[in-house]
């Protein structure tokens, strides 16, 4: 079977368990778990803040970081209207934190300092609601797993601080970011108020996201976590497992965008498949086809998963489980079915 449905459906590696099953621990709400201590210095290290917050889900990233902006009754969330944020998270950024999202339409997930600029609210302005904080995905999910260059992230932070706004970024990938966009991730993190990293995507690990921060904001965000239930014991089995991926599954993202390149060169040589090769800058291909779902699930008959994403729209992922022979052999699969 040849999955491309996702790079969460990535399965822990035997060294992976090997790190988890040695891994030292402790209770990690009481700050007295080793090994989470060691994940988060080391991720807030990697993206350049001070401090580190370990956490079930990138969700919950999304969730904690938005609420540490946020006060409810009235402020306003930038997105992309394809986020993460705004579809995915079951409506949670207003049913939890009180935040009202305002949508930029970016196919590609990535707008322009002058689109958010164009829809801030005047300070003072008694009707409008207040804006507050701007999310950058990084890398866009939705839009196709493209790279915000360093250059629009910067803009985009310009404006954010010449408006008194907030910034939060969905790191999601941003080690898929850092390892093509040619700047390491503290580049890309730089300026955030808040950023975070999943392992549970590419980096092959099953559970486990980490909120960077300033040492008073993580502090503040503790108080969420501990709200939401999302505060642990001996979660140094799981922080085992993100630590195993830093050191081992990092740079070989690398040969996914490579594989997925080559998926997206031959998918343009299909008659019936509509695809830009060259807006394919990571793990993350999208192609058109007629009848999506329908396609989808003959593709699945074959032994090739791929998921429909709207009515003509299909998404492949790439991940560490996925080789160069199963790109050959999906080429021919969906080749055969268009
Ligand atoms: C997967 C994903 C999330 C949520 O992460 P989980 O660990 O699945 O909760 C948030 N943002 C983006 C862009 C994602 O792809």
């Amino acid at each position: 079977m040849i999955n491309l449905l996702s790079d969460t459906q990535t399965r822990p590696s035997r060294g992976m368990r090997d790190a988890m099953a040695d891994a030292e621990v402790g209770d990690e709400q009481k700050g007295a778990d080793p090994t989470t201590i060691e994940l988060q210095e080391r991720v807030a290290g990697l993206l350049g803040h001070e401090a580190g917050l370990f956490l079930p889900s990138g969700s919950m990233c999304n969730l904690i970081g938005l609420r540490l902006h946020i006060r409810p009754g009235g402020d306003e969330a930038i997105v992309a209207a394809n986020s993460h944020v705004a579809g995915f998270e079951a409506g949670a950024p207003a049913a939890i934190n009180g935040a009202i999202l305002r949508p930029l339409d970016t196919p590609s997930g990535i707008f322009q300092p002058a689109e958010l600029e164009a829809v801030l609210s005047t300070p003072g302005d008694r009707y409008a609601p207040r804006s507050r904080v701007v999310c950058v995905e990084q890398t866009t999910n939705m839009g196709g797993g493209r790279v915000w260059p360093l250059s629009t992230v910067q803009g985009v932070l310009e404006v954010a601080r010449d408006s008194g706004l907030r910034a939060h970024m969905d790191g999601a990938r941003l080690m898929n970011a850092a390892v093509t966009g040619g700047e390491p991730a503290s580049a890309y993190a730089a300026g955030f108020d808040t950023a975070w990293l999943d392992f549970s995507k590419g980096l092959g690990a099953p559970v486990g996201a980490v909120l960077v921060a300033s040492e008073e904001v993580i502090q503040e965000a503790w108080r969420f976590k501990q709200m939401l239930g999302g505060a642990m014991r001996q979660s140094g089995v799981l922080a085992a497992a993100c630590l195993y991926a830093l050191d081992n599954n990092v740079e070989r993202l690398a040969d996914d965008h490579a594989r997925a390149r080559r998926l997206a060169d031959g998918l343009a040589g299909i008659p019936g498949v509509a695809i830009d090769p060259s807006t394919v800058d990571t793990n993350i291909v999208f192609f058109e086809i007629d009848g999506a779902a329908d396609f989808c699930r003959r593709a699945a008959g074959k032994d090739v998963h791929v998921g429909a994403m709207g009515p003509s729209r299909v998404r492949a992922v790439l991940h560490l489980d996925v080789g160069d022979a199963d790109i050959d052999r999906a080429l021919e699969v969906l080749s055969e079915l268009a």
